[in-house]
């Protein structure tokens, strides 16, 4: 039985503790859609956890990397590039440029997502086509151009920030529900190419989180039931979230660290929820 006493692989329990609080230092990240909401929340814990950043994102960039790199160990390096997730060609850039600055990437965080809400036949296609591209190709690209850098070190961490509706369906969110459904399949998929190695692979599956994106479909809610947008949040939280409580991004932001951290080292392929009881209904 492993208990606090018990050595593992030769070494204590501190150190092997000490390492998982230090283990990022040295390390880059990269984090998609980091301007913002999740990805901004990810990408200050990353930091603080002593990794170079790379943030990616669109509007308040300058913002953001003033937040980042205010949360960031000493030593560690904050930086920004602005490929649009939508472009391989613009991906291949921002993969190129983290290598550049830092040699290479060993934790990549696949967070930029996009949202539309339309029933299928009033769907609008350039939405669907952009929500795919976005929320489920951008990964394939990064994970296949970051993979054999992580391979050739024999270390890596990826983690796609899927959601709840990678689990399950809603009414209106084809296109999301459908790229959702195919990061959790990708991330399965990269997870079982990689067992044999030191590279993980999981996904982590939010309910309802109080950021830009859902606060677009809040603005919208309220306007349908001519409601104030506390009222519009409650009915959100109320239909699906048995918690009635939002996650939070520092939350999540948590469980995005431990699947970085040594002890996830065997955690390989898993849609992890996060959801205050939405999937387990
Ligand atoms: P957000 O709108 O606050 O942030 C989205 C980020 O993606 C921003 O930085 C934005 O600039 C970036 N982005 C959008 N399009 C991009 C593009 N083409 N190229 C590069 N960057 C782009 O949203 P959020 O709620 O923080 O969502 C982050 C992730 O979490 C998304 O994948 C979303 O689907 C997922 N998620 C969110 C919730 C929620 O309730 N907020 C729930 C489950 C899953």
């Amino acid at each position: 039985m492993l208990t606090e006493e018990t050595a593992v692989d030769g070494r204590e329990p501190r150190e092997l503790a000490g390492r998982n609080v230090s283990m990022l230092t040295q390390k880059t990240a990269v984090v998609t859609g980091s301007t913002s909401g999740i990805g901004l929340a990810i990408a200050r814990s990353l930091a603080a956890s002593g990794a170079n950043v790379v943030l990616n994102g669109f509007g308040e960039v300058a913002a953001a990397q003033a937040e980042v790199a205010g949360c960031a160990t000493a030593g560690a390096r904050v930086v920004y590039h602005p490929a649009d997730m939508a472009r391989a060609d613009e991906i291949a850039a921002l993969v190129e440029f983290a290598g550049a600055e830092f040699g290479g990437v060993d934790v990549l965080i696949n967070n930029a997502g996009i949202q539309h809400v339309a029933s299928i036949e009033g769907f609008p296609v350039e939405r669907w086509d952009a929500i795919l591209a976005v929320n489920l190709t951008s990964a394939f690209h990064t994970t296949r151009l970051v993979l054999p850098y992580m391979r050739g070190q024999n270390w890596g961490r990826i983690v796609n920030v899927a959601s709840v509706h990678g689990l399950v369906a809603s009414t209106h969110k084809a296109a999301y529900v459908a790229a959702k459904h195919g990061l959790v399949g990708l991330t399965k998929v990269t997870a079982l190419e990689t067992a044999r190695t030191g590279v993980t692979c999981n996904a982590v599956c939010p309910g309802w989180v109080q950021t830009p994106l859902v606060e677009r479909q809040v603005e919208a809610r309220a306007e349908q039931d001519h409601s104030s947008a506390a009222a519009a949040r409650a009915a959100l939280l109320g239909e699906k979230q048995p918690s009635g409580s939002f996650v939070t991004t520092q939350q999540l932001a948590a469980m995005v660290g431990f699947l970085c951290s040594e002890a996830a080292s065997e955690v390989r392929g898993v849609a992890w929820a996060m959801d205050g009881g939405w999937t387990a209904q």
